[in-house]
């Protein structure tokens, strides 16, 4: 048996970007993340929100500018704590801040909030008659399920 230690050398403490407040880790559909427990504000490094976008996109869907709209911040990434870039993700009504060493990307507690009014147009007729859970199942299998269902799906708790 081997004592694991609390030693993680490659892994280094960020803070989040609107309070300052140290950042634990999650998971956003099964790949890892930190949140933010005061605000819920999440960090998703760019390879987490690839392997999400691998899961959640049809093949046509993955390909395709990701930064809409992008312009400079005044925040500071957790990661390298230079300014961050903010843009709609792919066109959605969903602003994100990206690293400008495209380490990750940072989204707001307040977005969740988009997202889900975004999301309601969608699925209102469906969460009429099936639960969300099944109206899930039938958005995967219809091919539809986009990063911001899985987003959604992170958040709706
Ligand atoms: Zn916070
Ligand atoms: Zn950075």
């Amino acid at each position: 048996m081997t004592t694991e230690t609390e030693a993680q050398p490659s892994r280094r403490r960020m803070r989040c970007i609107e309070d300052g407040t140290m950042l634990e880790e999650s998971k956003t559909s099964g790949e890892p993340s930190m949140r933010c427990p005061a605000c819920q504000g999440a960090w998703l490094t760019d390879e987490a929100l690839h392997a999400v976008e691998d899961k959640s996109f049809d093949a046509d869907m993955v390909k395709g500018q990701m930064r809409y709209g992008e312009r400079p911040t005044d925040d500071d990434c957790p990661h390298c704590g230079k300014k961050m870039t903010r843009f709609r993700y792919r066109g959605h009504n969903l602003e994100i801040e990206a690293c400008p060493e495209d380490a990750g990307y940072w989204l707001e507690h307040g977005e969740d909030r988009h997202i889900k009014d975004a999301l309601k147009e969608r699925k209102r007729g469906l969460r009429r008659s099936v639960g969300a859970q099944r109206a899930w199942h039938q958005a995967r299998r219809g091919g539809s399920v986009s990063l911001l269902d899985r987003i959604k799906h992170f958040f709706g708790r």
